[in-house]
């Protein structure tokens, strides 16, 4: 958090000052809605949550260090009172958002990719100066919230993933964060269930660009006409990327070596050679949203390109490369899916096999709605088509449509009914030589199951 005392704090955020003997007090440590995070200067907001009521814990936060408390009804400790914790926290965003000097705050949003494209332009804006991330997926209202609260006055770009689980979900989260560059990757079927249409989810999307003043930057995905649409509802100028000629950034000469993409980065002031190392060709789409927000905040093509050569991988999302000392490649996906992805890391798979047998272990896609067993069932097909040498279903509820597609369309074809029976019959016919890919939403759990696979023998 940027230095404050208790009682800057109690005023921006409208709230009472509860059992604190010296509001002069300095908040030094980050904002936190998690008490076992508490170090000391911190601040502990208080949330009710499905189970549990963050006011239970506040005494042990400030037992760890926490300066104070934000709660909505007085405890036994040294407390902020306001009405209501979310707006309180919105308030705090809102101010430190505006009062870190100098700061260029970027917000990224789409189907999927948003944390890869957000890990990567994190890694590379570093380069430039200190630089403040979404940690992992938190990209909603508390997320990003406890993003922004994490940055110091030294911050100079703020890199959020923002998530719109609906309609005004952006617009709210950029009236409390105002963006200098707005990149907006993908409009996927993920999350058509929810709602409700392509459309309806590219006008949600839509919004990131809508709220941005003229001299701030669109990067927009020229490849996806539902994106690039969006230009219309943008005042500031598009920067266009994507795989086609007419992008201002693009790539050339993609090639994919042990499925890891290799190209050339094209943009208005350069061109340079890119190693990524993330597989699936899927990445070359993100890296060149990154790199398109890195060029139009004047970083030199020939460093964008050595910063996404050098990026590391971060955990919990995107593809995770195993190598079994049995010489058994396990290839974890499981933290999500959702068709776009899902087809994506089919093809990754294919890519990366050069050859070898394939095994792609496939679970439930959540919240299709009413497209949910025909894009189950297309998922198997595809793989089917794209050569994939079996394919298991896993999961007593749409895997079943992924067989049913991968056996129709010629591939041998399993259904366990669950990750003890996947592990088993796993167990039972792979073999040296095997690449396994290991995908579903995370509803579908079956990252335990990656893990399992990926601790034998
Ligand atoms: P979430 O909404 O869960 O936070 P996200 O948008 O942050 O997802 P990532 O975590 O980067 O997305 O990636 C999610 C999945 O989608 C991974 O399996 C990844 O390999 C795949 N993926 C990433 N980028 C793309 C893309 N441009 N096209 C298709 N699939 C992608
Ligand atoms: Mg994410």
């Amino acid at each position: 958090m940027l230095p404050m005392s208790l009682a800057r704090v109690a005023e921006i955020v409208a709230g009472k000052l509860h059992e604190i003997p010296d509001p002069a007090v300095m908040v030094a440590g980050p904002m936190i809605v998690d008490s076992r995070c508490a170090v000391p200067g911190s601040l502990f907001a208080a949330f009710r949550g499905e189970r549990a009521d963050g006011h239970d814990y506040a005494v042990a936060a400030v037992e760890s260090g926490a300066a104070a408390v934000l709660v909505s009804r007085p405890v036994p400790a040294p407390a902020i009172v306001v009405d209501d914790v979310q707006a309180a926290l919105d308030a705090l965003t809102c101010w430190t958002a505006r009062a870190i000097p100098g700061v260029t705050r970027i917000g990224i949003t789409g189907s999927c990719g948003k944390t890869s494209t957000k890990d990567l332009l994190g890694q590379i804006l570093d380069r430039l100066g200190p630089t403040v991330a979404t940690q992992g997926s938190q990209n909603n209202e508390i997320g990003v919230p406890l993003t922004v609260l994490s940055a110091t006055p030294a911050t100079r770009y703020l890199v959020l993933e923002m998530g719109a689980r609906g309609i005004g979900h952006l617009t709210h989260l950029t009236r409390m964060v105002p963006l200098d560059v707005a990149v907006v990757l993908n409009v996927g079927t993920a999350h058509a269930g929810e709602f409700g249409s392509r459309q309806a989810t590219a006008q949600a999307k839509g919004e990131l660009v809508e709220a941005l003043h003229a001299d701030g930057a669109a990067v927009l995905n020229a490849d996806d006409p539902l994106v690039a649409a969006m230009e219309s509802r943008s005042a500031a100028p598009v920067v266009w990327y994507g795989r086609g000629s007419s992008a201002q950034v693009r790539a050339t000469d993609v090639r994919l070596m042990g499925g890891r993409p290799r190209f050339e980065l094209h943009t208005p002031e350069g061109r340079a050679t890119v190693e990524l190392p993330l597989v699936g060709e899927h990445h070359v789409s993100n890296a060149l949203a990154a790199a398109a927000a890195a060029f139009r905040l004047g970083m030199p093509t020939r460093q964008i390109a050595e910063a996404l050569s050098t990026a590391v991988a971060t955990s919990g999302s995107r593809m995770q490369v195993h190598e079994r000392p049995d010489g058994v490649t396990i290839v974890d996906d499981a933290y999500n899916a959702n068709p776009d992805s899902m087809a994506a890391a089919l093809q990754a798979l294919v890519s990366m096999a050069a050859g070898r047998r394939t095994v792609a272990v496939l679970g439930d896609m959540r919240e299709l709605g009413a497209e949910s067993a025909g894009q189950h069932r297309a998922m198997g097909e595809l793989a089917a088509r794209l050569g994939v040498d079996i394919v298991v279903g896993v999961g007593a509820w749409e895997a079943a449509a992924i067989v049913a597609g991968a056996a129709d369309a010629g591939t041998t074809a399993h259904l366990v009914d669950g990750q003890r029976a996947a592990l088993g019959l796993l167990s039972q016919f792979v073999q040296e030589g095997d690449v396994v890919l290991v995908k579903a939403s995370h509803g579908a759990a079956l990252d335990a199951l990656a893990r399992d696979l990926t601790a034998i023998p």
